[in-house]
């Protein structure tokens, strides 16, 4: 989107919300730091400006983003009272929002906040930008222009969303307009220090356990260029780890020196495979996961994929693989 584009947007979401007394606000399932401090923080913006406002979410927040303000308060079904505007927050698409997509669909008018390049459309007012690495920098935009005034909890919020998406503030996506953002954040009063070690310091035992599992199950490829690991159903009851432990597992994977491609597979129920992928940029992970029904962006995308760990783990190494040599043979060219 161009600028022009991104200020028409901008003011058609700002005259949706300020004609609105109550707001629906959904994020996809097995949210993510992103995902909840932008859903949060924009919750707490909201109803500083006198709304009624749902936090909507399918799966409960990691254990490690309960210290967000409002985390409590959200919800895995939709209020009994009516909202004018939805509003939906890092989905690449409506379906992402789970078992809530008919409470969103239903509404009036609804907001599509976003960052991904694998975006599909919904709504009648988009707010989306690739090249934000978090939602939380979209929202904090639109804060501005909803003329509110960034308080510390909800600077907390939209900090603790920028820092997860860019892995510490570490990854290529990570801007001037990102430092610049959560500078302005901290000057607001959100406190880098503490925001980190709750995040990234306080994994339980079984977190650990998991980790230290998946660690075993390293698997180079490739001439070491896919570094991928596997987790069973099994390993989870072994461990005690919960579904959303597996979070930063795949950090691990692509801190491997020469590795192009990092993989994670996880089982879970009904014969399904959860899939993380990471890339170095040299192929666009988002496209593979997008062909096996997934999304993301170009250097770190998932997916769930039918079939037992080894089926799909085969077939999408098989895809990466062919996308490698790809990638090698248009280099060499
Ligand atoms: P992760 O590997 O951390 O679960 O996800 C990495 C990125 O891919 C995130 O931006 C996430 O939103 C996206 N992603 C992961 N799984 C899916 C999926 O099943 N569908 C879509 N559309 N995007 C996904
Ligand atoms: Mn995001």
């Amino acid at each position: 989107m161009n600028e022009t584009m991104v200020t028409r947007s901008r003011n058609r979401a700002v005259a949706l919300i300020q004609s609105s007394k109550a707001v629906y606000l959904g994020t996809h399932v097995r949210p993510d730091g992103d995902a909840l401090g932008s859903l949060l923080g924009l919750a707490l913006a909201l109803e500083g400006q006198g709304k009624r406002v749902a936090r909507l979410s399918a799966d409960p927040a990691p254990q490690s983003y309960w210290f967000l303000p409002g985390a409590d308060g959200l919800s895995c079904e939709p209020p009994e009272w009516p909202a004018e505007v939805g509003i939906v927050v890092d989905c690449d698409g409506l379906t992402r929002v789970g078992p809530l997509e008919s409470a969103f669909a239903r509404l009036p008018h609804l907001i599509d906040i976003d960052h991904h390049g694998t975006d599909q459309a919904f709504g009648e007012v988009q707010l989306v930008d690739s090249g934000a690495a978090a939602a939380a920098e979209i929202v904090y935009g639109l804060l501005g222009a909803l003329g509110v005034q960034t308080d510390a909890a909800i600077a907390s919020c939209l900090y603790a969303g920028i820092l997860t998406d860019t892995g510490r503030f570490c990854y290529g996506n990570t801007t001037a307009e990102s430092l610049r953002i959560a500078s302005e954040l901290v000057a607001a009063g959100a406190e880098p220090h503490d925001i980190a070690r709750r995040i990234y310091e306080e994994r339980s035992f079984a977190a650990t356990h998991l980790l230290g599992v998946a660690l075993t199950r390293l698997s180079p490829n490739h001439d070491s260029e896919i570094v991928s690991a596997m987790l069973t159903r099994r390993d989870f009851a072994d461990t005690g780890a919960t579904p959303s432990d597996t979070e930063g597992i795949i950090d691990h994977l692509r801190s491997i020196g020469g590795r192009r491609v990092a993989a994670l597979f996880v089982e879970v129920e009904g014969e399904q495979v959860r899939v993380s992928l990471r890339s170095d940029g040299s192929v666009d992970v988002a496209e593979m996961a997008l062909s096996f029904g997934g999304g993301g962006h170009a250097m770190a995308a998932g997916c769930t994929a039918p079939g037992s760990l080894e089926e799909v783990r085969d077939r999408v190494l098989a895809a990466v693989r062919s996308a490698l040599s790809r990638s090698n043979c248009s280099h060499a060219g």
